[in-house]
């Protein structure tokens, strides 16, 4: 144990996912030094897998859109189940999340007039997915990766190292949370290439790490996607809810074995496919 490596930071995010990016880039730019770790590659979270588009009540394409429409979707769709304050902040900051991304150099695609276009989705009332292409959750990652390199061009010049208050840990697997005295102090995890393990000394810990659906044998989730930060929460003495909810794609690929599960776009249906059986 002598030679366990060690790291010490103010926030460690697990995941580099969408969520894990954005908290990141949000705790870097409130001061912080920060430590970003994922299990596979820089740039390879299930965020990437997002084919769709990132629902924004821009009202780009109907007018009549706004965030209390997509409000009611939300909660309609959860079928009022769903924790109503997420929905309205998800509803009512979304389209600012859009014009960020364009800001930090995401490209969606445009209408006629050269605004950002918006698709028709299951459950939506009014297009509303603003996309690129079906490689949306690609754009989104490949942005937040130049926000996070821009952060820490910017360090580099003020601090001699590009590294020292933003640094990415990839391919390392955290497999515990540490507490001292009952708080959060850290996290414990390993090397994928060396097994060798690895502590990170931290007074703040954000667990951005995406879903469980790969638990099930045919699904359309990437291979990150077991639970992992769920488990870590319930053993550090967190209280999980709504885990009862799972989303399962109604359209994905038979054949060939190699893709199966595999998501055929849910825009199939906004766009008017219907599921059919074999009469
Ligand atoms: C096929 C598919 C298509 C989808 N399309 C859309 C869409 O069009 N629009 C939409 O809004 N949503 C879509 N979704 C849902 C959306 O992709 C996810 O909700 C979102 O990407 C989750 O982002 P995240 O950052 O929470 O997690 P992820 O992107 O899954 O990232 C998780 C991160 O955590 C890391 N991690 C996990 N465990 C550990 C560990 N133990 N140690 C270290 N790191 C760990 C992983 O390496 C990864 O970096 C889709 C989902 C699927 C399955």
């Amino acid at each position: 144990m002598t030679n366990l490596e060690r790291h010490s930071y103010d926030v460690v995010v697990i995941g580099a996912g969408g969520a894990g990016l954005r908290a990141a880039v949000e705790a870097r730019e409130a001061g912080l030094r920060v430590a970003i770790i994922c299990k596979s590659l820089f740039g390879k979270a299930h965020t990437v897998m997002a084919e769709g588009g990132a629902a924004a009540s821009m009202g780009n394409v109907n007018d009549n859109d706004n965030w209390q429409v997509h409000f009611r979707d939300t909660m309609r769709g959860g079928k009022f189940l769903n924790h109503y304050r997420m929905a309205e902040l998800h509803a009512k900051e979304s389209p600012d999340r859009i014009w960020e991304l364009e800001q930090w150099g995401a490209l969606f695609d445009r209408t006629a007039e050269g605004k950002i276009s918006q698709r028709n989705f299951g459950g939506h009332e009014y297009p509303r997915l603003a996309h690129v292409g079906d490689r949306t959750g690609l754009e989104l990652i490949r942005t937040m990766q130049q926000r996070i390199v821009a952060l820490q061009q910017k360090d580099g010049k003020t601090y001699q190292s590009m590294e020292s208050h933003l640094k990415v840990f990839p391919e390392l697997t955290v497999t515990e949370i540490i507490k001292e005295d009952g708080k959060v102090a850290g996290v414990y995890g390993y090397w994928r290439e060396s097994g060798a393990e690895v502590l990170f000394e931290a007074p703040a810990v954000i667990i951005a790490t995406g879903g469980v659906g790969k638990t099930f044998k045919i699904t359309s989730n990437s291979w990150e996607g077991t639970g992992d930060g769920h488990a870590l929460a319930l053993k550090a003495g967190a209280n999980l809810v709504d885990m009862e909810f799972l989303q399962f794609h109604p359209t994905g690929m038979v054949w060939p074995p190699s893709v199966r599960g595999i998501l055929v776009t849910e825009s199939v249906r906004g766009e008017g496919g219907v599921l059919t059986n074999t009469n």
